[in-house]
This record gives structure tokens, sequence and C-alpha cells, in this order.
């Protein structure tokens, strides 16, 4: 494997980003963050623990008045700045983004960074259009407006398949609308999101305004979330933890928001462009090796077409390079954990028992055998009530199934309890339309599957959670509305008071 990007030199201080410096983790605990691609560690770290958490908190706390004060034009001078801070240091967060996570150089430095710089660009403007009923004298006697104010202290939680774009959903909106944050990245991928809380620093954001604490789940993670002083918990993550995380939040009666699993369908109808279809279902299914919670997972083609996009779907699979994540020309880097690929190996094999594993179905051997790598894989013949179609499987698997009548294939792709992401492929405006309706996701793409764009929101439906990220919808999760009334009459005895004295 060629050069690798080092990181020793820019953590020596520790891998903690707390009241705008690094500092080391004091939970007595130390983490070996590994290259994927290798098998080789890059950076030891100390974890943070509860106090770490509670010196975040505090700090956060420290810079809310002072931050949600600032005028909303001062808040979107300095998220302009800090976009420009990002896209100067667009490399360097690309080679660490690749390094943590084994994703090809192009993804990181076509996708994550300049979708990350993009965001921000985008919230730089949104900060200045907060929206509200306009005030007017909806009683006849009073005049009514709204306030939108910040919460307070944010606290986020942050998964691995994404790391730097995952910390930027998390943190913009946040922060655009006046709250401060204290984010906690998956601890076996933090670079990214210390890089973007030093970069803030460095665009002239405040100490304490933005804080991330690198630590487990269980510790850090729980910790943050049942903290008193935490006003809002958001959390993006697999729906098992987000249960767990929701009860912790519900016990200290904190707003939540929710971003979840999914288990996106891909629906084929027999008018589809069958070429564009293939090369949709491949590019969505493996885009971040399948580690994408929109990915397409279950590909449902109406008979006419299912045999064609089957060996289509394989035979293009079969051309997708395998490789360093460092060299421009890899398709697909490894996934980002050896736990994470013989986690994904476990649910191919154990799909033998029952279904046919057309391509792929297994770890490729020599040179990079050493690393997390799986290769493209396609199962056909499962049961809708299978695990493999059920199950969030989150690595580089596609599931392919036949349906007969648009009825059907509209119930199968409702049929899981995700609904996060889906797509329809037609050429029939009417079809698509009808698919865009009924099917029970956040998110439908039509002859397409995959992309996203900072003007428009992103969330889950059912077990996918609540709450959008991205857009201006995102401020409905980070700020709170109070409605202020004034009596215009400076009349002693209101109307209303008949009530409580007596007749009109
Ligand atoms: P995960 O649920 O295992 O972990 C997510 C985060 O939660 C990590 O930072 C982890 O340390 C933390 N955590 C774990 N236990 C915790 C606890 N008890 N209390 C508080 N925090 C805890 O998810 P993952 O494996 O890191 O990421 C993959 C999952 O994320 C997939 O399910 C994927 O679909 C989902 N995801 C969803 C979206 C979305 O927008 N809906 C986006 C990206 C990823």
């Amino acid at each position: 494997m060629g050069n690798r990007f080092q990181v020793q030199d820019r953590f020596k201080d520790g891998a903690q980003y707390i009241d705008g410096e690094l500092r080391p983790g004091t939970s007595g605990r130390n983490h070996a963050i590994v290259d994927p691609a290798t098998g080789e560690q890059v950076l030891a770290y100390d974890l943070a623990g509860s106090d770490d958490v509670d010196a975040a908190v505090a700090a956060a706390r420290a810079a809310f008045p002072g931050w949600a004060g600032a005028t909303p034009g001062e808040r979107s001078d300095a998220l302009h700045r800090f976009a420009s801070v990002l896209a100067e240091q667009a490399e360097d967060f690309a080679q660490a983004e690749s390094l943590q996570c084994g994703k090809p150089i192009k993804l990181s430095r076509e996708f994550d960074v300049p979708g990350t710089v993009d965001n921000t660009a985008f919230f730089a403007g949104a900060a200045r259009h907060l929206q509200g009923q306009s005030a007017g004298e909806y009683s006849g006697d009073h005049t009514s407006y709204v306030r939108r104010e910040p919460i307070g202290v944010v606290g986020s939680i942050a998964p691995w398949n994404y790391p730097l774009q995952m910390a930027a959903w998390k943190v913009l909106p946040a922060i655009a609308a006046g709250n401060t944050i204290v984010l906690k990245p998956a601890e076996i991928t933090p670079l990214t999101s210390l890089m973007f809380a030093r970069a803030a620093t460095e665009a002239g954001i405040p100490d304490g305004v933005l804080n991330v604490v690198a630590g487990t789940g269980r510790e850090a993670g729980e910790h943050l979330v049942g903290h008193p002083d935490v006003a809002m918990t958001s959390f993006t993550g697999s729906t098992p933890v987000g249960k767990r995380v929701a009860e912790v939040a519900t016990a200290t009666v904190k707003r939540l928001h929710l971003e979840l699993g999914g288990k996106a369908p891909f629906v084929v109808f027999d008018d589809a462009d069958l070429d564009a279809a293939v090369h949709g279902a491949v590019a969505g299914a493996l885009i971040n090796s399948g580690q994408d919670c929109t990915a397409a997972t279950r590909a449902y083609v109406q008979r006419p077409l299912y045999d064609a996009f089957v060996s289509a779907v394989a035979d293009l699979m079969a051309t997708v390079r395998l490789g360093d994540p460092f060299d421009p020309s890899t398709d697909l880097g490894p996934l980002v954990s050896h736990t994470q690929r013989d986690r994904v190996a476990g649910f191919v094999d154990r799909a033998r028992s029952y279904a046919t594993v057309v391509t792929g179905g297994k770890a490729p051997g020599g040179d990079l055998a050493k690393g997390a790598y799986y290769l493209p894989t396609l199962i056909s013949g499962a049961a809708q009530d299978s695990e493999v179609v059920q199950s969030e499987i989150f690595g580089p698997v596609l599931v392919v199934l036949p349906f007969d009548s648009d009825d059907e294939g509209i119930a199968l792709a409702n049929d899981t309890p995700y609904g996060l992401a889906a797509s329809a492929w037609s050429r029939d405006v009417y079809r698509t339309g009808r698919a865009t309706r009924e099917i029970k996701a956040g998110c439908v793409w039509v002859n397409d599957h995959i992309p996203i764009i900072s003007e428009m929101p992103h969330g889950g439906y059912k077990a996918s959670g609540f709450g959008k990220d991205m857009s201006a919808y995102s401020f409905e999760e980070y700020t709170q509305v109070k409605h202020v009334m004034h009596d215009n009459t400076a009349v002693v005895r209101k109307d209303w008071h008949r009530t409580i004295f007596g007749d009109r």
C-alpha cells in the first residue's frame, strides 16, 4: 500500500477538543485507530470519560449566551469564514477521512469533503433566514409574534460511516441557529471531527461553541445524552442504539432527533431504462462500500426485466476495482473495520442456506487479504421475510427480488421496519408519481439513487427515526418557538375576564 497521511503530530496534544483546544482524554482507557486497508495502527489516543464530557458541556454552556446573543449576520460571517478554512484544508480532510474509514480517495475528494464545504456555506446563508409566522392581531386585542430561539447546549452523537459529513450535519444547523454543541463521533473514526472543530476555531468561531469528545458510546455517549445541562440530543446511528439513546434522553426530558438505520428499496418497473437501472443499482449499492444508510439494498424488479437485471448487475459488479483507498483509480475500498467486514460476511454466509449468492460473497485474496475488504455481492432467491431482506447489512451487498404487479412492488418496498430512502425506476410519470406518494420513506428518488443536496432535508420515517438533517427544515429541530402576546387595549377588566368576574 502507498504512502499514508500522517496524523500523529496533529494529535500529539490529545484527541478531545474542548473549549478551543486539543487535550487528552481522562477515562484511563486508550483506543487504537486502525487503517482498515492494512490492519495497521494509525494513532492511539486516550478516550474521553465522563469528566471530559462534563468539561465539554461546561465549555458549551459558558459559550452559549455570547453565541446565542450574536446577530444572525455575525454567525453567518463566522460560518462563511469556516467554509473558506475547510475549503483551504480540503486535501487534508480527504486524506484523513480515507485513512480512518478506508474510503477511496476519489470519494473523499469528490463527495465527503466538497459536500461538507457546501453544507457549511449553505448554513452560513441560512443563519440569516430563520422563518416564522408573521406578527399579527390574531385575537383582535393583542399583537402576537413568534420568537425562534436556540435551545442551549446540544449533545450530538455520530456514526463512523461518513464521519466528516455526519459531524457537519450535526454541528452546522445547531450553531447556525445559535446553539452550542458537544459532538461525540464514533471512537473508531474521530479524526476529521476533531479537525473540523479545529478549523472552526481557526475561522474565529468562539471557544466552547463546538466541542468534540472522542469516547465510547456506553461511557461518553450515555453520559452526554443523560447530562442535565444538555438540552437536546441529536443522534445518528443504528436503530437499536437509537432506542437506547431515546430511553436515556427521555429520562431527562430532552428534545430528541434520531437519524437511524435504513434498508432502501430500489423498485424497477418493467418500462424502466434497464441499463440506467443496472448502473444505478450497482453504484447505489456499493457507494462507501455499502456503508450508507440510504444505499440501495433491496432491488425489486418487475418480472419481464428480472433475469436481464440480475445478470447485468452481476457483470457490472465484477468490473468495480477494489484496491488501496489512496490510489485514485480505486473504486471500492475496505469496510471500516475487520469487525464490520466479518459482520457483513456473517449475513451472506447465513443466506447461503436459503438464497443464491450470484456473485461475490467472500473477501478477496492476494494483496488485499490483510485489509477489511469484501467483494461486491449480489443475492437472489431470498424470501421477503428473510434476514438479508429485512435487516440492515451495511456492506456491499445487494439483494434482488422479482415482483409482478405495481401494487406488489410498492407493497414489498414498504415491507420492512425502515423508511429512510427509496427509488423508483420507470419512464412512466404516473407510475413514478404513485411510487413517490405511496412509498413510506423520507426521500424517494426517481430514476436515480443516492444524490443529496444541502437545500433539501434528510431524515427518516418509521424505524429510521424522526427529524431532519440539512436544509432549512433542520432548524425545526435546533430551535424552539416562543409565542409572545402583547395586549393592545390597556383595559383593566378585559373581555375574557367575564369567565372569572361575573356576567358580561
Ligand atoms: P451505532 O449505532 O453503533 O453507533 C452510532 C454512535 O452511537 C457511535 O458514536 C457510538 O459510539 C454511539 N453509541 C453506541 N452506544 C451508545 C449508547 N449506549 N449511548 C450513546 N451513544 C452510543 O452506529 P454505527 O455502527 O456507528 O453506524 C452505522 C449506523 O448508522 C447504521 O445503522 C446506519 O444506517 C446509521 N446511519 C444513519 C444515518 C441517517 O441519516 N439516518 C446516517 C448515517 C448512518
